[in-house]
């Protein structure tokens, strides 16, 4: 593309009406398979409408805008419009619409050598039945339909009938996957959601990969007892156990990359005047190196086996889900990585201890990177939720010319 004809200002013009639309007083509302995402995404068709793009929404519910080029090779860039529920104005939204300025910007230069699309996945958030990625699981292969298809949300509404009221039949999601037969690489921007960026005054890096994810659930039994009678040294006290178990997931996260979060526990019976007799928690631990990680798995085992027999309790780990770790590509990261310091001077590698669509395409073998921009005190999913409007522009201005060396790689020579 020409970079005269890129603009970020449009890009931040169009985050800015976007949220216009879909924001109220507590935050962003584009939560998928609600009105509120579908408003977002006629208007993004609508923006979409005004270039030479094919624009059609796939057997999973992805939206797909495709610039064709000379060449049937496909450069993907991506993200997602859906949000938490009062989340904020950036997260996906950038990746999206920063994507667009860069198609508009392509399209303006006349047919490119290869052909590019963009794709809004679907529910990338899972935050109205609980599965993350669903879009790009779906269309990877990732994600099984069979394993959503029992899945409700708080109202008892199904999955697939919210998605079939959306115009998408769950059974045939799989067939989406065609979409990527012809993509040579994905490119994804997104915002850190995390301190790192900001304080190493930074307002681009490129990301690594994706970190991979043990979470467990974790029940402690003792016995629940009148807490005036019982003395301190016969009780079996399931909350203090647990109490020793979180401060053991903390010292389990050794190094700088790894994660550990106990964000769930339950208490019973929950009383002030009973000893507790049972707990249970759930146990979120992240690293980008799987040996690490499954190191510090076996460290809290460990630990938690030595607090049982101490406190005279019993603690059982279940497991609720896994991921490995994802790498990104190489020579991608190493591109993005010149990219990102021609356009801003400087540049990073930092890993997402977050999943995001990224991880789904990169396990599929496409050849796979993200840029991540600052977050104004690494807040996200919150209203809060910000970034300068500078780095929002050099960001764009670092997808875009990102994309331009991607598609002359991606081109025959002769
Ligand atoms: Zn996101």
């Amino acid at each position: 593309m020409a970079a005269a004809d890129l603009d970020p200002g449009r890009a931040l013009a169009d985050l800015r009406a976007l949220r216009e639309l879909t924001e109220d007083e507590r935050g962003a509302q584009r939560v998928a398979w609600t009105e509120t995402w579908a408003t977002a995404r006629a208007w993004l068709r609508e923006r979409l409408g005004e270039l030479p793009v094919d624009v059609d929404t796939d057997e999973a519910g992805n939206l797909w805008a495709v610039l064709p080029g000379a060449r049937p090779e496909t450069v993907v860039l991506g993200s997602h419009v859906d949000s938490v529920p009062d989340g904020g104005w950036l997260d996906g939204a950038l990746g999206v619409l920063g994507g667009l300025e860069v198609l508009r910007a392509l399209a303006a230069a006349g047919e490119p050598p290869v052909t590019v699309a963009l794709v809004d996945w679907a529910d990338e958030e899972g935050a109205r039945f609980g599965r993350s990625l669903l879009g790009s699981g779906l269309a990877t292969g990732t994600l099984d339909p069979d394993s959503v298809a029992g899945v409700h949300d708080r109202d008892g509404i199904a999955l697939a009938d919210a998605m079939a009221e959306h115009g998408v039949d769950l059974r045939a999601a799989p067939r989406a996957g065609a979409r990527l037969d012809r993509a040579v690489a994905y490119l994804e921007l997104h915002i850190e959601q995390g301190p790192v960026l900001e304080r190493d005054g930074l307002p681009v890096g490129v990301v690594t990969g994706t970190a991979g994810v043990e979470r467990h659930a974790v029940r402690v039994r003792g016995q629940a007892v009148q807490g005036g009678g019982f003395p301190m040294d016969a009780r079996r006290d399931a909350l203090v156990a647990a109490a020793r178990l979180v401060l053991a997931v903390r010292a389990a996260a050794r190094d700088e990359r790894s994660r550990a979060t106990v964000g769930a526990i339950a208490v019973r019976p929950a009383i002030p005047t009973a000893v507790p007799g049972e707990c249970e928690l759930v146990i979120d631990q992240r690293h980008p190196d799987a040996r690490t990680l499954a190191t510090m798995l076996s460290e809290v085992h460990d630990v938690a086996a030595a607090i049982a027999v101490d406190e005279r309790v019993e603690i059982d780990f279940q497991r609720i889900w896994s991921i490995d770790p994802v790498a990104f590509d190489g020579d991608l990261v190493a591109l993005a990585e010149e990219v990102a310091r021609e356009v801003t001077g400087t540049s990073a590698r930092l890993f997402s201890g977050a999943l995001h669509d990224a991880a789904a395409v990169a396990s599929i073998g496409v050849p796979t990177v993200m840029l991540f921009v600052q977050s104004a005190a690494g807040i996200s999913h919150a209203r809060e939720e910000d970034t300068a409007p500078e780095h929002l522009e050099a960001a764009v201005a670092t997808l875009a010319r990102l994309t331009d060396r991607v598609i002359a790689r991606a081109t025959p020579r002769g």
